[in-house]
């Protein structure tokens, strides 16, 4: 792939993910897992696995659950120079979850007060930033305090060199009114040149209360691409040229965690290269739709020849 280097900055967590369904985690039961996790290393992950120089700026703990995640991001090529291993204890971030009948899921997390909770700017940080022509935000990590001053240090000097910004919200509106963060949000939002949301977070900054009406006021508002995730109904992009879809590619969902930042990942690392939209839409559809058959939130990240064995089985 051409040259162009995209970075994110974020969670590094494990998984461990309960094998039956039911409601949380009162009770001993069966348990799999460490999965590598956290939104912004299945974005990183998956978008290095599609073939973008991609990096990750996190902390993990000097811990086996650390490991468990170094080593996969290592090993799917993604530039893991800025994640800092903790000396001081600090434990690897993990989430625990389970399925409940209905499909929603009960989580059990440790993430605030583990070694990805507080991010400093080492100088290896620094030198990541350095390099780095793309950003990547995830308003999950806008969302804790000892993150977003990194993110909006990062933002502001990948920016400054003409670089460019996505920016997946991944944000329930429920968590909305968290201190600042509303205001950070819209920070991000101004500087945006493609915004990925999924299913009701299109409305996150609109008046308008339809779709269309959310997708005109955001490309009037100064957002020139809008990547719309539909879960099992596929996706769609819009532009000042107008709307371009993707049609569900028909899977058994295993786990349906991931899908969001495995598309993301795969747009975004196509996008930066120069992909037509149409195409980076069609493989981005193709690697949420990949992610939901695997049990684990990164097991689904696929390579293109993958996704696109993946595309051609279930066309018969
Ligand atoms: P996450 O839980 O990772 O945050 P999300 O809500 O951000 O997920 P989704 O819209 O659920 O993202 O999924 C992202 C994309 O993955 C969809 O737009 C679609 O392309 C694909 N996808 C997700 N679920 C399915 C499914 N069941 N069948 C086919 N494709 C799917
Ligand atoms: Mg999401």
């Amino acid at each position: 792939m051409a040259g162009k280097r995209l970075l994110t900055v974020g969670e590094v967590l494990v998984e461990i993910v309960a094998t039956t369904k039911g409601d949380g985690f009162r009770a001993a039961q069966p348990l799999t897992g460490p999965y590598p996790s956290g939104a912004p290393a299945i974005f990183v992950d998956q978008a290095a696995r599609i073939g973008a120089a991609a990096a990750i700026i996190s902390r993990v703990g000097d811990d086996d659950f650390g490991r468990v995640n170094l080593d996969r991001l290592a090993a799917d090529g993604v530039d893991v120079s800025g994640i800092e291993i903790a000396r001081d204890g600090a434990p690897t971030g993990s989430a625990f979850v389970r399925y409940r009948e209905d499909g929603s899921r009960a989580f059990v997390f440790n993430i605030a007060h583990s070694a990805c909770g507080t991010l400093a700017l080492t100088p290896a940080a620094e030198a990541v930033i350095a390099r780095s022509d793309h950003i990547h935000v995830m308003g999950t990590a806008l969302s804790a305090p000892g993150l977003s001053q990194l993110v909006l240090t990062a933002i502001a000097r990948i920016k400054a060199r003409g670089g460019t910004l996505s920016f997946d919200p991944n944000l329930r509106p429920e968590i909305l009114n968290a201190p600042g963060l509303r205001a950070a949000l819209e920070a991000v939002l101004e500087m945006t040149d493609v915004f990925l949301p999924s299913g009701e977070e299109i409305f996150l900054f609109t008046r308008a209360r339809d779709e269309a009406g959310a997708v005109a006021e955001l490309l009037a508002r100064g957002i020139p691409e809008i990547v719309l995730k539909r879960g099992d109904r596929g996706a769609s992009h819009f532009d000042a040229r107008g709307r371009t879809d993707a049609a569900p590619v028909t899977v058994e969902e295993i786990d349906p965690t991931g899908a969001g930042d495995c598309f993301g990942g795969a747009f975004v690392g196509l996008w930066l290269d120069g992909t037509p939209v149409g195409e980076a839409l069609r493989l981005a559809n193709a690697a949420g739709a990949h992610a939901v058959t695997k049990l684990g939130p990164m097991e689904g990240a696929a390579t293109r020849t993958e996704l696109e064995t993946f595309l051609k089985e279930r066309k018969g």
